[in-house]
């Protein structure tokens, strides 16, 4: 598959939506830096505001000012002089204050933070952007949102799409081994994400596209056959990496919404990262936690696709839920966030006994289907294992030094960050979640 086919099209779906995506341009290849300056002329943009880090300025984005100039357009590079970037309000304000206004597109050179902020600034600002890839990391290059840090706590701003992915391959195949293991391990997540999305359709009734489960799964399918080579630098693999995260993210796009590319194991990397903000620590690349969600969500479907779910004993349980005993549990788990977290819960009430009874009787009619989806679907916690494991990527939660406590929290509370259905919710529906959240927990810290 070509990205190139997704692109500047409306797609009229079986499933009742048309799908397009506002990315119009997605350049995968060696050397693709060289076609920076005819995008630019295909907008008609005269200077490009360039900004990078220490890091990616190096990398690349040097490249990116010299072939632009060297093509008769003006460019001016803002180097945000951080080794370790963080996209808060010091960033997005360093760039306003050293912005040129006559410059009239942006330039993101980078990944995950960079891309944030390149994004939310140029949205900021009514401008387009292009985003120069250093690595493929992250699955966040083709979406709308823009995750920064504000006061502390982090938050997805509302922004746009890039017009153009610039994903140069020999640069992207020499990024950093954990930034491409960061970015597998993300395409790995979306095998238990799909999951996820097929219950939420058989439970209750959710919007879902078999189409775009299909397209999501020929990029896992291409990324997971080539794997082996990743470890080699090979730039086919690498390659196959980018294109699987940026079709993920138009993915995302098409449907409206992130269930094509995230679910349960997103939202444990959710809750470790709130937990790791807090505590002031440096943060984790999110395909690395998410990597470590994807192997304990694994875990969880394996075990759960054999057993025999109790589901009078389940029903029976709803009764003795109360609000005031859960709320008194996220402040515990959540800390500062609890506030949201209970604030999100009076809201939308998933877990009031309503909503549960139906969920419950939904599962125990659906059971044979949903035990047969899992088993055909999900891969075994081995094979994830290896594949990480042979790039040094972290496959423990101890390999970035989540406690066991918060592992532990993080199985039984991290579906409360939104109102989506997983298997964290229906564990939670089903009086599970404390059994798998000890069982996780004696697996991943044996
Ligand atoms: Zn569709
Ligand atoms: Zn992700």
């Amino acid at each position: 598959m070509n990205v190139s086919k997704l692109l500047n099209r409306t797609i009229v779906c079986k499933c009742g939506k048309e799908h397009s995506s506002k990315v119009e341009h997605v350049v995968i290849e060696e050397k693709a830096i060289k076609h920076v300056p005819e995008l630019m002329n295909a907008y008609g943009y005269k200077k490009a505001f360039i900004i990078c880090d220490v890091n990616t300025w190096e990398a690349a984005a040097k490249e990116v000012e010299e072939t632009i100039k060297a093509a008769g357009l003006g460019a001016v590079p803002c180097v945000l002089e951080s080794k370790e970037l963080v996209p808060d309000e010091y960033a997005v304000g360093y760039l306003l204050m050293n912005f040129d206004p006559s410059c009239d597109v942006v330039i993101g050179v980078g990944t995950g933070v960079l891309n944030d902020t390149s994004k939310y600034f140029s949205y900021q600002l009514k401008m387009e952007y292009f985003i120069v890839a250093t690595a493929p990391s992250m699955d966040g290059f083709a979406s709308t949102g823009a995750a920064l840090i504000s006061s502390n706590l982090k938050t997805t701003y509302n922004a746009h799409v890039p017009k153009a992915i610039i994903g140069p391959v020999e640069i992207l195949a020499e990024s950093p081994m954990d930034m491409i293991s960061a970015g597998l391990a993300d395409i790995m997540g979306k095998y238990t994400c799909l999951i996820d999305w097929n219950m939420a359709r058989i439970v209750n009734g959710e919007y879902y596209c078999e189409w775009l489960e299909q397209l999501v799964r020929s990029s896992i399918k291409k990324v997971m056959d080539n794997a082996p080579l990743v470890k080699d630098r090979d730039h086919t693999a690498i390659a196959n990496i980018m294109e699987a995260l940026v079709v993920t993210g138009i993915a995302m796009e098409y449907a409206g919404n992130s269930r094509p590319a995230s679910g349960a194991e997103h939202h444990l990397s959710h809750y470790w990262e709130m937990q790791f903000l807090f505590e002031g620590r440096k943060a984790v690349l999110h395909g690395t936690k998410v990597g470590i969600g994807t192997i304990a969500i694994t875990y969880a479907y394996n075990k759960l696709k054999d057993m025999d779910i109790d589901f009078a004993a389940a029903k029976a349980n709803v009764a003795n839920y109360d609000f005031d005993a859960w709320s008194a549990y996220m402040k515990e788990t959540y800390g500062v966030s609890a506030d949201s977290v209970i604030k999100l819960e009076k809201k939308v009430q998933k877990n009031g006994a309503e909503g549960r009874l139906r969920r419950i009787n939904a599962v125990e009619a659906n059971w044979a289907e949903i035990k047969a989806l899992i088993a055909n679907l999900i891969p075994t916690v081995a094979q994830m294992e290896e594949t990480l494991g042979s790039l040094g990527g972290a496959i423990r939660p101890s390999h970035v030094d989540i406690p066991r406590e918060m592992f532990y929290n993080s199985v039984c509370v991290a579906k409360e960050v939104r109102d989506r259905y997983t298997i964290l919710q229906l564990l939670w529906d089903m009086g599970l979640e404390k059994e798998f959240a000890e069982e996780l927990s004696n697996y991943m810290y044996a």
